[in-house]
């Protein structure tokens, strides 16, 4: 089945209310063969033989969140997204996708075009594998490349080299996946603009639909933050960075992928809808170790750790380990926030339609301010940062939103 979503993509106003009706399901896998250097997930290696009971743990959180998410009338609530995040997801065998998605259907109700995402680590992925899960209804998939040069595979401590991107990439087509997303890295230690370029040519050939391009952060408690506090790796420089992000961005563009948002490309039809749904700040309950979820005007967290996480649903007890209520004005604030930063920015009567108050009116008289700074820019109904705007995103939003 081929995704289709209106080339837009971001809700027109009419379907706001019933946008906010439904909620898309997020099932988080913490489990890797290896820990990347860089990683700083929710994700655990040598825990593989936990697999089994996590995932029965999941099916019963899939089941009480279902119970929780039920409309007024009892009946199960709509979801229009469902995305097995990880860590590794692909470690997974296809009949425990399979059961794991039984249960999102038993529990919600699915849409008949829902979006199905799975992340892979082209690692890990053979041919047969490809068409269990494509059979068994995942049809988007989403590949950790990371980069085609097998050193910088080296570095960030990858378990997959350059080749098995492409055959994994092969093998998905074959099974029939139309809806393939590939995911780089760029301002890693050692990368030259000649690096990224052959990445970019290579990815490109394959012509997936999708691309997210992201740089690389150092986070403490990674690898990489204690080699760079020693001397032994150097950060990539911000300016090249900066070069390799708007390189990417042309060349792209100039293949007719869209940049929808600031790391994400795509061909026409092919935004991820799942993704989206963060950025516009729709409802989501993710559901495993450490997911968030943001649903009936609450954000909330489960434990991060995964033996404690099968515990408590043994005893069918909720793994929430953290919540916040969200009030009105900070809902409109976030959305403000998270729209703004698309590339198509945030849709004004969207924004009114969902709070019965204008984004003008919410923000005052700081709008004109940084308006006349040159940090917003309207284009019809959308309002969104200008290029000056993107360089300098936490002092726009500072001077305009609400604390
Ligand atoms: S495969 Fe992904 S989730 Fe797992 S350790 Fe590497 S970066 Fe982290």
């Amino acid at each position: 089945m081929v995704i289709s979503v209106p080339s837009s993509n971001l809700i027109r106003h009419t379907d706001i209310k019933e946008l906010l009706q439904t909620a898309s399901l997020y099932l988080h896998i913490p489990f890797c063969h290896t820990r990347c250097h860089y990683c700083d997930f929710n994700t655990y290696a040598g825990m593989l033989p936990l697999r089994e009971p996590y995932v029965r743990a999941l099916i019963t959180e899939v089941e009480l969140a279902g119970q929780l998410a039920q409309l007024a009338n009892g009946t199960a609530r709509r979801s229009r997204t469902i995305f097995f995040g990880g860590g590794t997801p692909s470690l997974l065998t296809v009949e425990q996708i399979k059961r794991l998605l039984s249960a999102c259907y038993e529990a919600f109700t699915i849409d008949e075009e829902a979006e199905i995402t799975l992340e892979a680590n082209p690692g890990t992925l053979n041919a047969e594998q490809l068409a269990g899960l494509r059979a068994a209804g995942i049809n988007r998939l989403s590949l950790g490349s990371q980069s085609f040069d097998a050193d910088l595979l080296q570095t960030l401590g990858r378990i997959h080299t350059p080749d098995e991107i492409v055959q994994a990439l092969h093998n998905a087509r074959a099974a029939g996946f139309h809806s393939i997303n590939l995911d780089f890295m760029f301002g890693l230690p050692g990368q030259t603009m000649q690096h990224w370029k052959a990445t970019l040519d290579r990815a490109l050939a394959l012509r997936p639909e999708h691309f997210s391009l992201y740089s690389l952060i150092i986070e403490e408690g990674t690898n990489f933050y204690t080699w760079t506090n020693e001397g032994h790796i150097i950060p990539g420089d911000e300016d090249l960075c900066a070069d390799m992000y708007e390189y990417a961005d042309e060349r792209l563009q100039a293949e007719g992928y869209e940049n929808y948002e600031i790391s994400n490309w795509a061909l026409p039809g092919y935004q991820s809808r799942h993704n989206l749904t963060y950025w516009q700040n729709l409802p989501y309950i993710g559901m495993g170790a450490g997911a968030h979820s943001f649903f009936g005007g609450r954000r909330f967290s489960n434990v991060l750790d995964p033996q404690e996480y099968i515990r408590l649903l043994k005893k069918q007890q909720r793994p929430e380990a953290e919540n916040e209520l969200v009030d009105h004005t900070q809902e409109m604030s976030e959305t403000a926030f998270l729209g703004l930063r698309t590339a198509r920015g945030l849709h004004l009567p969207t924004f009114e339609e969902r709070f019965a108050e204008s984004f003008t009116q919410f923000v005052g008289s700081r709008l004109r301010l940084v308006e006349e700074a040159g940090l917003l820019e309207h284009e019809n109904e959308w309002i969104r940062l200008s290029k000056r705007g993107r360089l300098l995103g936490n002092e726009v939003f500072l001077r305009i939103l609400p604390d």
